[in-house]
């Protein structure tokens, strides 16, 4: 299996070749040259499997330069009930991802068990293992510079923590993370780990990042890369749990479902539309934003048109703030009928971002327009007021606490889907992590898994630094050995 840039002008390239970088060299995203397809026998063969042998056989479809032997043990090692352990008391670890009813046809898919409480952790555990795999295979290293404002940030510390070959040298803004946020990050003691606070907030850690990212002579002689969301190997590892919930909401594989799923940067959705390429029956893809809307009007409109920063809106849940969402060019890139030339000429537009709130590109009319059905895409927004609404919703009548991210994804799944589907929502953190909103909705704190009780009172390991290029640059040389 190979891999081709979206804006059709790069040389095609493997899994391995792909994995530690970041953009193809025309700017544009990987994907497969085509999309491996699922036969009716694998997926009988498939319905029964634990979610480790599952990731194995949708995995071996796209990791196809990696011998079957170290595919299999770096899966193993992955999803284990050991690492997405940390779930309520009354889920099954061992499931990885266990369904939770509702009720009648409506789930949710708890991806949110893992170190961090986040679905993130669902790929970046396994990038972990497969980088330092990739890595020791070459007898090379990497250090990965990030900045965060909590989710991801905190979910590749934790794949990354302890990993030979690689360190991680995390920015993020001095105060500005809730005080669990910080524990979580600050308390590892893991020696390659820098947790790194600058004085400034989340767009002054970003503009070091950029800085020293777009110095190339500095990024190549310190082997700088990053774990963002456009990895190839985060989405592709995302694809599995769509099989996952498919065979636990169904009976046999003629039913059909929908998920609903809350969007920000179009990374989990688009591996549930590489799914439904591939061949399992998802009947609908029900795409939900909150305030920062914009996937939301594309859908419904035809019109792309990406925020600037004073119209892109902080939010009860901020991992959806994203109003340039980055992997949506690989969801245009087959709605174009795969060619790189129009996605090149869509995305001049958005890359030169000249006019704020202006129209990058329109399909409306098209025959990309009248293309986008047979994609199955539904979509809705979803406010504040409705996160409430939705939090005590779940919990009044069904006794089931959901985080305001979720509560998007639950809202407008709820509103948009067909009746005749099983609706799968899935679940992108506990509320435990975002305690502030749940108290506003509940009037009650939500409970937090025992693992992480009093995390808060974990020593904490964090330099403070100002928002200096020089300064970042000369910590990082500091650490790393020539
Ligand atoms: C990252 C994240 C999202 C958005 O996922 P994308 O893949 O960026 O669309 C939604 N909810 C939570 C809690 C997240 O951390």
């Amino acid at each position: 299996m190979k891999y081709i840039s979206t804006r059709g002008n790069s040389p095609a390239k493997t899994f391995t070749e792909i994995l530690l970088g970041g953009l193809a060299p025309d700017g544009g995203l990987y994907l497969p040259e085509h999309y491996p397809q699922v036969t009716r026998a694998e997926l009988d063969a498939w319905r029964n499997l634990s979610y480790a042998d599952l990731a194995f056989e949708v995995l071996s479809k796209f990791a196809t330069d990696i011998p079957v032997d170290d595919l299999r043990a770096i899966i193993s090692k992955t999803y284990t009930a050991e690492v997405y352990c940390n779930g309520r008391a009354d889920s099954n670890a061992a499931d990885v991802t266990p369904l939770r009813k509702v009720t009648d046809g409506v789930y949710i898919l708890e991806l949110s068990n893992g170190p961090t409480l986040a679905f993130k952790d669902m790929a970046m555990q396994l990038l972990g293992n497969l980088f330092e795999y990739a890595l020791a295979k070459d007898h090379a290293e990497l250090n990965i510079l990030g900045a965060t404002s909590g989710d991801t940030g905190s979910a590749a510390e934790y794949a990354m923590r302890g990993k030979r070959g690689i360190r991680v040298f995390m920015l993020s803004p001095n105060g500005k993370m809730s005080s669990f946020q910080r524990a979580q990050m600050y308390s590892l003691q893991d020696p390659n780990i820098f947790n790194i606070a600058v004085n400034g907030m989340f767009d002054d850690a970003q503009d070091l990042v950029k800085a020293v990212s777009n110095d190339h002579a500095y990024k190549a002689a310190h082997k700088i890369g990053t774990v963002n969301s456009i990895n190839w190997g985060r989405v592709s590892a995302q694809i599995v749990y769509y099989f996952k919930g498919y065979f636990a909401a169904t009976k046999s594989n003629d039913e059909q479902v929908a998920f609903s799923v809350p969007s920000g940067n179009f990374g989990n959705i688009c591996a549930g539309h590489i799914a439904r390429m591939m061949g399992l029956p998802i009947g609908q893809l029900i795409l939900a934003t909150n305030e920062n809307d914009v996937l939301d009007e594309f859908f419904r409109t035809g019109v792309y048109r990406p925020r600037g920063t004073a119209h892109t809106y902080e939010t009860s849940s901020p991992s959806m703030d994203i109003s340039k969402a980055s992997n949506f060019e690989r969801f245009v890139f087959d709605l174009v009928g795969r060619d790189g030339a129009k996605v090149r000429e869509f995305w001049s537009k958005v890359d030169a971002g000249a006019a704020p709130d202006a129209a990058a590109f329109t399909i409306k009319g098209t025959d990309y327009w009248h293309a986008l059905p047979k994609f199955h895409f539904s979509s809705g927004k979803s406010t504040h007021e409705d996160r409430l609404k939705t939090i005590r919703e779940m919990w009044e009548e069904y006794g089931v606490m959901v985080d305001t991210h979720t509560a998007d994804g639950l809202k407008v799944g709820l509103e948009q889907r067909r009746p005749s589907l099983p609706l799968i929502c899935l679940e992108t953190a506990l509320p435990a992590k975002f305690e502030e909103t749940i108290v506003e909705a509940l009037g009650r704190q939500p409970e937090r898994p025992a693992a992480l009780e009093g995390i808060e009172d974990l020593p904490q390991r964090c330099v403070k630094m100002d928002a200096d290029v020089a300064i970042l640059k000369a910590f990082i040389s500091a650490n790393v050995p020539a």
